[in-house]
């Protein structure tokens, strides 16, 4: 994936999460980044980190156990910060788990996520697969990019539509 889908997944999170159901910065600006965190292992590639490698692309960093971690991180967080934090530990899950299965059902190339990492490194992909796999690094800003998040703005225009859609103001209660 782009990363397009991810941001969407974000997006509609912090809307979701939000108590008046509006789209903020600061939300909407954490959870993209909840969303979106996992590709950081694609620095590996600079690094000399093999792709099918534990910490390569799709390795651990796209592993439910480190997915799950985060949550558990989100839980204790909101909880100290008196936030809801089942509340908030769920749209966390939501974003962050969610990038290693919409991973799992992209095609064209690559390699699987190591869903179970690390009790295993197998490769994992889901039976379904229709979001186009994106090229890595610069090399997204090609034509083949272009096309692959130009799919993923379709694929996901359900929630860029609720994610973005403005938002009725009430009108103010009668004194
Ligand atoms: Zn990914």
């Amino acid at each position: 994936m782009a990363g397009i889908g991810h941001i969407a997944v974000g997006l509609a999170c912090a809307r979701a999460y939000s108590e008046d159901r509006t789209l903020r910065l600061k939300p909407a600006l954490i959870f993209s980044a909840l969303a979106l965190w996992p590709d950081a292992d694609a620095l590996g590639f600079l690094l000399g980190v093999g792709y099918g490698e534990s910490m390569g692309h799709r390795g651990a960093t796209h592993s439910l156990a480190v997915g799950l971690f985060v949550v558990l991180g989100a839980y204790i967080f909101a909880q100290r910060r008196g936030l809801a934090p089942l509340r908030t530990a769920g749209y966390v899950a939501i974003a962050t788990l969610s990038h290693c299965l919409l991973d799992t059902v992209t095609y064209g190339g690559g390699l699987g996520c190591a869903l179970l990492w690390p009790l295993s490194d197998a490769r994992f992909w889901s039976p379904v697969r229709f979001i186009p796999i994106s090229p890595i690094g610069v090399a997204i800003l090609s034509a083949r990019g272009f096309k692959v998040m130009a799919a993923e703005v379709g694929i996901f225009l359900p929630l860029w539509l609720y994610a973005l859609w403005p938002r009725r103001r009430r009108a103010p209660a009668a004194p």
